[in-house]
């Protein structure tokens, strides 16, 4: 940063720490990567740095903007560099056509005035730049666009509001509100890979459940995937993620997904190009719902290990938390006793007692599996 400090100096070029880092800063919130304006040749600065510093350089010419990135301590730490630009929509909902400006038009550019906020980078300390009273919407907790066509122009804000709203417990400035309920309608129009791209941050933020719970609130969800988020979820959610710490978005997708018919949380899921884990979870989980009957009677080890063996452990965990006590007990003993038991007849067993391979070796298989769990079970009566 002195490096960078000096160098702007002296070739003249005015640069600006922007955006979050500042937001964060004033409310002395961690500070997460750093966003610098440069009004002039993001690019050709960003170059001139790695020639002094052997960092990681990434740049993206037609945005007129570099990604510097190096490690510290350990942790990979980024600088995103970019040019001074203003934006303009040529329609609702599609990506901007961009020309290099000064900073008062690339703050302009941006989505709520609490994110346009700089800080000029230079040896004595300077004031926050804040041409759009973000400092008093800072204060006052609200989220406020600049101009009333900012979510149509680009919906994905409506998601960013929520993403806000959600983790730094901000309101809906009133008029926002409104400009907000009129954007939904063109969150159809964006594509999904755009929306996403927001939807897979809000989820995977540590406040992902609140920000569903406001996206049920405002109608994004509605909007979005014709599903709602009902308040029970919320619970639910919070009690598996202890258990699941690494499966935030996974758990909060599959309950979103449960709002819905199969089919149309699996055209959902597909829409939104999610992970083939997730896929095949959101495929399962509606498989497993027509197992629920049989659950809530109480089953043999064998009965309860064959019915449930096809299933992943996650959407076990989670499906078994929206399901009566009864079908929860029967989940977590297969999960925990039943699962990790290795079968002692193999196929081989089989060739070697002269049964020639064929079919009836999966029957064979899963018989003498289910024979040696209950008698587990019934060795082991306490673990039941
Ligand atoms: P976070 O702490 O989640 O990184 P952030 O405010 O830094 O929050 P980023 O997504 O990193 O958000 O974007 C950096 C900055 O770029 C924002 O502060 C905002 O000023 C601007 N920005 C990002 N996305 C948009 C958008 N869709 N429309 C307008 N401005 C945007
Ligand atoms: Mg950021």
């Amino acid at each position: 940063m002195t490096w960078l400090m000096h160098y702007a100096a002296e070739q003249r070029l005015a640069c600006y720490v922007v955006g979050g880092c500042v937001r964060d800063w004033l409310l002395a919130r961690p500070v997460g990567d750093i966003d610098l304006v440069v009004e002039g040749d993001a690019i050709a600065l960003a170059e001139a740095w790695t020639t002094v510093w052997p960092d990681q350089l990434h740049t993206h010419p037609p945005f007129g903007t570099a990604t510097v990135s190096w490690l510290d301590a350990g942790a990979l730490v980024s600088l995103d560099l970019i040019s001074a630009r203003r934006e303009s929509y040529p329609q609702p909902a599609a990506l901007p056509i961009v020309q290099f400006a000064r900073l008062a038009d690339d703050l302009a550019r941006r989505d709520f005035t609490i994110n346009c906020l700089a800080l000029q980078l230079a040896n004595q300390p300077t004031n926050v730049i804040d041409p759009h009273n973000g400092l008093v919407d800072l204060q006052r907790g609200l989220i406020r666009v600049l101009h009333k066509r900012s979510f149509i122009d680009d919906p994905t804000r409506i998601l960013r509001a929520l993403r806000f709203a959600a983790r730094l417990e901000f309101r809906l400035e009133p008029s926002t509100a409104e400009l907000l309920q009129q954007g939904l309608p063109w969150l159809d129009q964006t594509t999904p890979a755009r929306l996403w791209n927001e939807l897979g941050l809000l989820l995977s933020e540590p406040s992902a459940f609140k920000a569903l719970s406001l996206a049920d609130e405002w109608g994004v969800l509605q909007q979005l995937c014709g599903c709602a988020w009902p308040q029970a979820l919320n619970h639910q959610a919070q009690c598996l993620l202890p258990n699941l710490p690494n499966e935030q978005l996974a758990i909060s997708w599959l309950l979103l997904m449960s709002q819905l018919s199969p089919n149309a949380a699996q055209a959902q899921t597909k829409r939104f190009g999610l992970p083939k884990p997730i896929r095949q979870a959101v495929g399962q989980w509606h498989a497993l719902a027509t197992t629920a009957a049989m659950l809530n009677t109480t089953l043999s080890a064998g009965k309860l290990d064959r019915l449930l063996s096809p299933f992943e452990p996650l959407v076990l965990q989670v499906w078994a938390s929206t399901q009566t006590p009864l079908v929860q007990q029967q989940i977590a003993y297969y999960l925990q006793a039943l699962r990790p038991i290795a079968s002692q007849l193999s196929g081989r067993d089989l060739q070697a007692q002269g049964i020639k391979p064929g079919p009836e070796y999966k029957t064979l298989l899963a018989a003498a599996r289910e024979r040696q769990l209950d008698q587990f079970a019934a060795e082991n009566p306490n673990l039941c």
